[in-house]
């Protein structure tokens, strides 16, 4: 972090405090987990669901932090107290923001393709000055001030991913980070559950455009009506990206190669360039093409987004990660999480992937978690999908995921091509014996479904 004092940075968060010299200085890393504390650091301990933190501030003393933000004095440890670490977390974020006024901060929101999305932009302005953007989803009331407080007087963008589970999420994170560029992706249902509906999702994400700062940019999804639509809840200028001709940033002529990555012709304005990505995945089109309007509004030239578009690579993992084993089976690891649209998606790419290697294709699905009343409409729908796409072995694992089969087997006049099975070690068994050379298996579920761990099983058994 940059260094702070103790005393300002107790004014900032509101806290008493106790056992520190005021003119203290923080310089070192913020963390939440003691095992990484270290000199000059802040530890914040924050209550958590097996193990308190305030059970470890003496540890992270003893790793030479400067303070730590409890809400009691913890005995020889030097303390902020506060009422709350968390909300004390995040203004200190606060704080560090307000002192780098020359840092660009883009901030991003949408259901599905945040981490992508965000990987992507991260390495489109890398090469044009010191960005933070760090791998892995860190998106919430936690995740996004730690990664705030990565930035230096040197950093020149931060790019921070944005999660809403409830109305006011956003604007409590953007409030943190107040952007410059505001990019909102897509309105999906993941979390419907939480918020009744998409027009209600389209509300808390909108709040990201309503907090870009003056002077700065809205990227909008041309595609995504609701998304479109929060052009009215700005004064400032808007870029819109998608395949419909009146977007700013646009792609045409949409093809996958025979990995599923896609090609397409990047039109920006008078420029237009090809574009060959090498992500696994049509839906990485619009998030080659959100990324490439932050870009532009970041001050890049048409060219240097086409290039840095396809120079990317993947950066966080169990993304569509395709792995072909020394047996000749090739794993499509999409377990990082999943949702009715980016399950679509995945099982669009495993087909058009499949089709062009003239391979059998596998999807091996489990739960979509958090999508509430629609659940089990959703989870047949997927399953009916498989089948018109004609998926060539459905194996659905899990009792939650159990109406995907049962959508499957009603849709088609299928016979053993969908199967259920209850547990990880069921589907394994399953996959172990009846997988041969040649097949390409697409794995995916929510995240707490931890097919992800199925996936791993299935790298290691090469
Ligand atoms: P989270 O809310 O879990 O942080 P996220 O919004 O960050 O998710 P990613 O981690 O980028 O999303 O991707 C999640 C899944 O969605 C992956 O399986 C990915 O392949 C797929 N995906 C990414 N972008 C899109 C998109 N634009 N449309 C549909 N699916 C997508
Ligand atoms: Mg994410």
């Amino acid at each position: 972090m940059i260094p702070v004092s103790c005393g300002e940075i107790g004014d900032a968060v509101r806290g008493e405090l106790v056992g520190v010299d005021p003119t203290a200085v923080v310089d070192g890393a913020v963390v939440i987990d003691s095992r990484d504390a270290g000199p000059g650091g802040l530890f914040v301990a924050l209550p958590g669901e097996r193990a308190d933190g305030h059970d470890f501030v003496g540890s992270a003393t003893a790793a030479g932090v400067t303070v730590s933000f409890t809400t009691r004095p913890v005995e020889g440890s030097p303390c902020i107290v506060v009422d709350d670490t968390q909300q004390a977390l995040g203004n200190l974020a606060r704080l560090v923001m307000s002192k780098l006024p020359m840092l660009t901060v883009i901030g991003l929101t949408g259901s599905t393709g945040k981490t992508s999305t965000k990987d992507l932009i991260g390495q489109l302005i890398r090469p044009y000055g010191e960005t933070v953007s760090p791998e892995g989803s860190f998106n919430n009331e936690i995740g996004h001030p730690l990664t705030a407080l990565r930035a230096t007087a040197s950093t020149q963008y931060l790019v921070a991913e944005m999660g809403a589970r409830h109305r006011g999420d956003i604007t409590y994170l953007s409030g943190i980070t107040p952007p410059r560029i505001g990019l909102v992706l897509n309105v999906g249902t993941s979390h419907i559950g939480e918020f009744g509906s998409q027009d209600n999702i389209a509300v808390a994400k909108g709040e990201l455009i309503e907090a870009v700062t003056t002077g700065g940019t809205a990227v909008l999804n041309a595609d995504d009506h609701r998304v479109a639509g929060m052009r009215s809840r700005t004064k400032e200028k808007v870029l819109t990206f998608g395949e419909a001709p009146e977007a700013d940033v646009r792609a045409a002529d949409v093809k996958l190669d025979a990995e599923g990555r896609p090609a397409f012709t990047l039109h920006i304005g008078e420029f237009s360039g090809a574009v060959q990505l090498r992500l696994i995945g049509e839906h990485h089109v619009s998030n080659a093409l959100a990324a490439a309007a932050v870009a532009l509004a970041a001050g890049l030239t048409p060219e240097q987004i086409a290039d840095g578009l396809n120079a990317a690579t993947r950066v966080s993992a169990a993304r569509m990660e395709l792995t072909e084993r020394a047996d000749g089976v090739t794993i499509i690891n999409d377990a990082f999480n999943a949702n009715p649209d980016s399950t679509r998606a995945a099982l669009k790419s495993l087909v058009a992937i499949g089709r062009s290697r003239g391979a059998r294709t596998w999807a091996v699905l489990g739960e979509m978690l958090e999508l509430g009343d629609t659940s089990a409409e959703e989870h047949d729908a997927i399953g009916r999908l498989a089948v018109r796409l004609d998926v060539n072995r459905l194996l659905v694992v899990g009792e939650g995921a159990k109406p995907i089969h049962l959508g499957a087997s009603l849709e088609g006049s299928w016979g053993n091509e969908s199967a259920f099975v209850a547990t990880i070690p069921e589907a394994l068994e399953l996959l172990r014996s009846e997988l041969r050379a040649g097949d390409v298996v697409l794995v995916k579920s929510s995240k707490a479904a931890k097919l992800r761990s199925l996936a791993d099983a299935l790298l290691e058994a090469d």
